[in-house]
């Protein structure tokens, strides 16, 4: 399988919250998916099994976190 193939697959996210340093970039780059608490900005995830049809805004959002606290599984 190529990596465009797996990259319209529905994936699961995974999330290490205490990774989350509040950057946002995530919800910048797939605001359906992804919120900041209002508490102190850490990430939630409001759709933990994504469409496929936002595969590429999820994938975006894992690559754009610098802290590495979001993965695909
Ligand atoms: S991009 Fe990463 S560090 Fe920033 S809010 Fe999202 S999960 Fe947290």
């Amino acid at each position: 399988m190529t990596v465009a193939g797996r990259a319209s697959e529905a994936r699961r996210i995974s999330v290490e919250r205490d990774r989350c340093v509040g950057a946002g970039q995530c919800v910048l780059a797939a605001p359906a998916v992804f919120d900041q608490d209002e508490e102190e900005g850490l990430v939630l995830v409001l759709d933990g099994e994504p469409p496929a049809s936002r595969s590429d805004a999820v994938r975006e959002a894992v690559r754009a976190c610098p802290s590495g606290a979001l993965a695909l599984r």
